[in-house]
């Protein structure tokens, strides 16, 4: 949950005033309530591992039981970690107490020190960092009877750089673009009024997505995938699909990992990437199929229209707010003036609103995107070992697969679902086995679509993938929606943007930005 994670600390880092703590003395109340919450969630992950280390050191046999239970409450704890925060800033005064603390004089005003913002969410970095040390032994004491010893494992210190390093980009990293941008309107005020300063603080953004798979390579210490057969597949494979990029990567995961992903808009700053699990695990058959996943994402465009997508509905967010707050500054009638006032005296928690608006957004709308686009890369991938016969019943070594991958044949289509189904196997995750209409069942369904809203549940993705194999389903039918959709998406972004600009007037909106 990365994504949700970016939104919570971005949320932490606004210039908020943030209440007091609940009793004074303030300051020792503070510093007692967020270091006494921090150290409760931390004894709770140490309880998980003591229990998942005995557990396996008792009884090896429990292991799939054990990291299931595991897995379950790690993911539990994490939202626990941030209610804890979310308490300590709102409730316990940590907030408070920072920008308090943190103040230093400039231009005769007192501000907020430089990057200050970053310590609201300390806590929140504190116990990241600790639940990293406590599971490390959990973690290691269930690979090993996961992989039956034959495995070596991360030293203590290689888990928490990959740990880092994974936060860094996912994380860390768009956070501290907020941060900078604040810093740089107290600092230098005049200079981020210019407009120089706002086409730059804009274009970093394409900046930073088109180069991003450059900065990838080393923070995430991914290698150029070794010359040998998968290798050798894979580029007859891309030959084959006619598909250009700069590097077939492999990251190092100690078998932690089973995926595989595409990145880079352009073919030569463009990388696939595989973790060591998945290329081991999977058969090359199979694996051909992943790749064809990852190649259709580039062959449709789907890079290119979640950056367009992204663009145009940031814009419309920030045009719409602004529009809000020029229709409510405005009016006239009586309740919009009661409004007014009532927006006046909750002053700085209105910049909450738009986050939560933003997050609300893109998991709803940018998910159904993602979904559909999934899928239609599904479709690539089946494709892509799918043979001219659309009745064929097996392929063999004599199999001709056609150039361009543009059939679909029914055994492509089962062979890319068993890959799906391995890869679900590999991490864990139940499938969905049907029976009784229960709420253990629905909650669970539910949060299944939660977790995956960006892919869809892997057992939803498998039983299309079988429907369709069996002549269910029409998957002409589907790419003529989906491009519908698209296009009727892209299209009311582009005209949302254009009425709220003419509303609201260009130069405020770009102000605003
Ligand atoms: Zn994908
Ligand atoms: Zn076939």
């Amino acid at each position: 949950m990365p994504i949700l994670l970016v939104f919570v600390l971005i949320a932490a880092c606004l210039p908020v005033e943030w209440p007091l703590p609940p009793f004074a003395p303030e300051r020792r109340v503070a510093l007692a309530l967020t270091g006494g919450s921090v150290a409760l969630v931390l004894a709770l992950a140490f309880t998980l591992r003591v229990w998942v280390v005995r557990t396996l050191r008792l009884d090896p046999a429990r292991r799939y039981e054990v990291a299931r239970t595991y897995n379950w409450w790690r993911r539990t704890l994490f939202f626990l970690n941030i209610g804890t925060v979310a308490a300590c800033v709102l409730v316990f005064g940590w907030g408070w107490l920072v920008w308090r603390e943190t103040l230093v004089f400039w231009n005769d005003a007192a501000q907020m020190a430089p990057f200050a913002e970053l310590a609201v969410p300390l806590p929140y970095f504190v116990i990241l960092l600790g639940c990293w040390f406590i599971y490390y032994d959990a973690e290691r004491a269930l690979h090993r009877v996961l992989h039956l010893g034959d495995r070596p494992y991360w030293s203590r210190s290689a888990y928490l750089l990959h740990n880092l390093r994974q936060f860094a980009l996912l994380v860390a990293l768009p956070v501290v673009l907020i941060v900078t941008q604040q810093t740089l309107n107290r600092y230098a005020p005049e200079m981020s009024r210019t407009t120089l300063y706002k086409v730059a603080s804009l274009a970093v953004v394409p900046c930073i997505i088109l180069f991003m798979p450059l900065v990838m390579k080393p923070l995430l210490g991914l290698r150029s995938m070794p010359a040998g057969p998968t290798r050798d597949r894979f580029e007859a494979l891309a030959k084959r699909l006619n598909f250009r990029c700069a590097d077939f990567l492999l990251w190092h995961t100690h078998g932690a990992a089973i995926n595989a992903f595409i990145t880079g808009l352009v073919p030569r700053v463009r990388y696939v990437v595989f973790t060591d699990r998945i290329l081991e695990d999977i058969p090359p058959d199979e694996l051909d199929g992943v790749l064809g996943h990852e190649i259709g994402h580039a062959k449709h465009g789907h890079l290119w229209l979640y950056a367009v997508f992204l663009a145009l509905s940031l814009s419309v967010l920030a045009a719409l707010t602004l529009y809000l707050d020029q229709y409510v500054n405005t009016a006239t009638s009586e309740e919009l003036v009661r409004l007014r006032g009532w927006l006046v005296g909750a002053k700085t928690w209105m910049l909450l609103p738009p986050v939560v608006l933003i997050a609300a957004y893109l998991f709803v709308v940018f998910g159904a995107l993602s979904r559909r686009c999934e899928r239609q890369a599904d479709l690539y991938g089946c494709k892509t070992i799918s043979c001219a016969n659309p009745a064929c019943t097996e392929h063999d070594e004599k199999t001709v697969y056609p150039p361009g991958g543009n059939c679909l044949c029914p055994t492509g289509i089962r062979t890319f679902a068993r890959a799906l189904d391995r890869v679900r196997e590999l991490n864990g995750m139940e499938c969905d086995s049907g029976g009784r209409f229960t709420l253990r069942r629905v909650l669970r369904s539910v949060w299944g679509w939660v977790r995956a809203w960006q892919h869809g549940p892997i057992s939803r993705r498998i039983s299309y993938l079988l429907d369709l194999a069996n002549g269910l389903v029409d998957e002409r039918r589907f790419q003529r929606r989906l491009f519908a959709f698209k296009c009727v998406l892209m299209l009311s972004l582009a005209a949302a943007l254009v009425a709220l600009g003419e509303a609201v007037g260009w130069k405020d909106l770009f102000d605003a930005l």
